[in-house]
């Protein structure tokens, strides 16, 4: 990979960061929301749980992929980024414009997958 490549990489892992932390704050914000709420009966009560609930799955999910994004932007200040953590070969390049964060080759991810390593 080269170096405008690599820099290519960056600037989308760099707005997938920005977009993911919009994401979680929001969540957040509502959480708390829902927390401070003063519920007058137990069907609100209910569904601020709900709520909770709800936006915990999605900053779960959304926290994973930027830690994952995170490793991804580490693994370019190493120049590792683009070569599999499993086999070291060199990641697909369509591999990464579809999924810039990717840890592994399509192969090693089909392994993962299905448990195998
Ligand atoms: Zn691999």
């Amino acid at each position: 990979m080269n170096k405008r490549q690599r820099e290519r990489y960056r600037k989308q892992l760099l707005a997938k960061r920005e977009s993911l932390l919009q994401l979680v704050k929001a969540a957040r914000s509502s959480e708390t929301e829902a927390n401070d709420k003063e519920a007058p009966d137990l069907g609100d009560r209910a569904l601020s749980t709900v709520i909770r609930d709800l936006s915990y799955q999605v900053t779960a999910k959304e926290r994973d992929i930027l830690r994952r994004v995170d490793g991804a932007l580490d693994r370019i200040e190493e120049s590792t980024y683009g070569t599999c953590v499993s086999c070291e070969k060199k990641v697909q390049l369509g591999r990464l414009d579809a999924v810039p964060w990717a840890r592994h080759c399509i192969e090693c991810q089909e392994l993962q997958d299905r448990g195998e390593i």
